[in-house]
């Protein structure tokens, strides 16, 4: 078998991790479960999942008396509905500590929403008689598990029906799964230098003053000890990638890629990529159009350090991102 007729070497699945209802799993306190089509179906295409139900873990069983989040003297509880002197406050932390120790090589979680043990925020919270006093909790486990990983890009079932936090989490995961595989192979100072370097026109369309500011951050890693800085800087990179990219900071990114370019194109082909820039900025369509004729270009004009950027290519193309045309109200309003 020769070189060109053996076959691709397999690339390793992404594993996320996720409420065990999502998947169809009937582990609710009612018996039923949240099955979700878009991620077991179309996520499922490209994701591995490692599925966790906290209220199982901890011995609640099926079908189980329902609890919900209260607020009292103590804080934030999960307590028993029906026996609010029930408190699995504990074992569901605890538990989620546990989760977090086994995470090497899980990329990120998705969480079911509204759960007083999964839901990652807005929450309902009771007050000790059993009246709503706020939306706002967030779920034993999902929130005990965010404080300890704080770098975990994360997201909620539900928010992930929305196309913007939909890429803008696994844009995360993919960089994320980057960075693991980084340290994994050993972090060296020019080794974040590179991550940075790649990274620099996806951080730059979520904050560019984020991306000057980890670029100094990156140039003093290099003086000493590496895995307090890299740390450091994974996490201000995930923060900094939460920030939603707009096409108006995407219009920019694009702009700075075609400044490697335009001296290679004749005025044909500068003018049709400055109007397909305009008609992605506007509205007209969408960020992937654009995106594909610059790589068209590239592939006739090669350079080196635009190839290596990962903005060009951020993640498998089954997923159909990028493919949103952003609504004009949106637009208007200054996105
Ligand atoms: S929301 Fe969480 S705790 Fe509730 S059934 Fe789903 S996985 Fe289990």
């Amino acid at each position: 078998m020769n070189a060109e007729t053996a076959p691709a070497p397999a690339i390793p699945r992404v594993i996320l991790g996720i409420s065990s209802c999502l998947l169809g799993q009937a582990v609710r306190f009612d018996g039923n479960h949240k099955y979700n089509g878009y991620i077991a179906e179309t996520l499922g295409q490209v994701f591995e999942f490692r599925p966790f139900c906290p209220e199982m873990a901890i011995g609640l069983g099926v079908p189980r008396p329902p609890i919900r989040l209260v607020t009292g003297p103590d804080g934030l509880r999960a307590r028993g509905v029906d026996d609010p002197a029930r408190d699995v406050t504990a074992p569901l932390a605890e538990y989620a500590l546990q989760v977090a120790g086994q995470l090497e090589g899980v990329s990120g979680y998705l969480f079911k929403k509204g759960s007083p043990s999964c839901g990652m925020e807005r929450v309902s919270c009771f007050d000790e008689e059993g009246l709503p006093i706020s939306g706002d909790g967030a779920g034993i486990f999902a929130r005990t598990l965010m404080a300890r990983c704080p770098e975990l890009p994360v997201e909620e079932e539900g928010r992930l029906m929305d196309p913007v936090l939909r890429e803008n989490f696994i844009e995360r995961v993919f960089i994320y799964q980057r960075w693991q595989a980084l340290c994994r192979d050993g972090l060296t100072a020019a080794g974040l230098v590179d991550f940075h370097t790649r990274h620099k026109f996806n951080l730059l369309a979520h904050d560019e003053p984020a991306y000057r500011a980890l670029g100094r951050r990156v140039a003093e890693a290099g003086k000493g000890d590496i895995a307090t800085p890299g740390r450091d800087y994974i996490r201000a990179v995930m923060t900094a990638l939460k920030k939603p990219a707009t096409p108006g900071t995407h219009t920019n990114v694009l702009q700075h890629i075609y400044g490697f370019l335009k001296d290679r194109l004749d005025g044909e082909g500068r003018g049709e990529l400055l109007d397909c820039f305009e008609q992605y900025r506007l509205g007209q369509i969408p960020l992937i159009v654009p995106v594909t004729l610059l790589r068209h270009h590239l592939r006739r004009h090669p350079d080196g350090y635009i190839e290596r950027q990962y903005y060009l290519n951020p993640h498998p193309h089954e997923l159909m991102l990028r493919n949103l045309i952003w609504p004009s109200a949106w637009i208007n309003a200054g996105a």
